[in-house]
């Protein structure tokens, strides 16, 4: 039976339409959450996801500032704003697009952010916290998957998951909140990656399967028990000569065959992806709710 697909886009409109009506009751009490994001150098990618991350704060309410700056920009200018935006009190998250031009210190601008206003929720102090099961800002994109899963009424609580990938932003994080004591959590949880002897026999064995590796075909139809479900966290271009641009997305699942065994798919686009801006949009409002003491 064919998977049912799991409508990133919508889940990410319904919570995005929530967040939007909570924006409306804060600004009622005088509470405008702020989020400032700051781009450095002409990146094209950079800049079309800075683009998106500005509208979907202007279409929720949230008040966006826009910080520019020019490829030589040096460390100590980009450390400078970071401090006058940890002080501004209109400005309840700090966004610094990553990768950071080569010249820059990327780890000594993310450490600079206040950990009250890391809503990529990548900064040491949260990202402890995570583990060790404190209120944290949790990072985007894996907060994004739980959401997508217990919204599709996923029970995680028992489940057996494969997480396939290992990075700080995604692999790791996603794991360490499915293990967590909580509503959230409660999954038992392999991590697969480069060096893992057979990662299809973990597969094999997983009612959810999360593969961010970044690679396509990563987990194909023969690794996937029957009824198990799947989010595809990779986004990967392949050449396509039949597109306008020569290549199409695709994510790190063999999408086709999959969703023949699978109960519940992502596609990809249109699966994981949406849900990242949102979270970060949550996050913005949860610290503006909490500098007001609301939360
Ligand atoms: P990354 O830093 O490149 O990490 C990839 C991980 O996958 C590594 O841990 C690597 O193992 C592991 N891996 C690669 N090939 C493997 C294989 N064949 N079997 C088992 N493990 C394998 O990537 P990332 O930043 O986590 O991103 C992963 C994918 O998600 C990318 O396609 C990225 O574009 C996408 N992504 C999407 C979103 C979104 O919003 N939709 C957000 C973030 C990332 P080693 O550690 O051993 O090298």
């Amino acid at each position: 039976m064919a998977a049912k697909i799991i409508d990133g886009k919508q889940v990410a409109a319904d919570m995005r339409a929530e967040l939007k009506q909570k924006v409306a009751q804060l600004k009622e009490k005088g509470i405008v959450p702020g989020l400032a994001v700051v781009l450095v150098g002409d990146d094209p990618a950079s800049r079309s996801y800075v683009t998106a991350k500005e509208r979907a704060c202007e279409e929720a309410g949230i008040f966006s500032n826009d910080n520019r700056l020019s490829e030589d920009t040096t460390q100590q200018e980009l450390m400078a704003l970071v401090d006058k935006l940890n002080k501004d009190p209109k400005i309840n998250g700090i966004l610094v697009q990553l990768p950071l031009p080569k010249h820059l210190n990327e780890s000594e601008v993310l450490l600079a952010i206040d950990p009250n206003k890391d809503v990529d929720g990548f900064h040491p102090v949260n990202v402890g916290k995570m583990v060790v099961g404190e209120d944290a800002f949790l990072p985007c994109t894996p907060n994004g998957i739980i959401h997508l899963l217990l919204r599709s009424g996923v029970k995680l609580s028992g489940a057996e998951v494969v997480v396939v990938g290992r990075s700080n932003i995604v692999g790791k994080p996603i794991a360490n909140m499915l293990i967590q004591k909580s509503d959230t959590g409660n999954a038992t949880v392999t991590v697969c990656h480069t060096r893992t002897k057979d990662t299809a026999a973990h597969c094999r064995r997983a009612d959810i399967i999360i593969a961010a590796a970044g690679r396509p075909n990563t987990v194909t139809a023969d690794m996937v028990k029957d009824g198990a479900v799947i989010i595809d966290v990779g986004v990967n271009r392949v050449e396509d000569a039949t597109k306008k641009n020569g290549y199409r997305l695709v994510g790190d699942v063999d999408f086709e065959a999959v969703k023949e065994k699978a109960s519940l798919i992502t596609p990809v686009p249109g699966g994981v992806g949406p849900m990242t801006i949102t979270m970060l949009l949550y996050n913005t409002v949860l610290s503006a709710e909490k500098a007001a003491g609301l939360a």
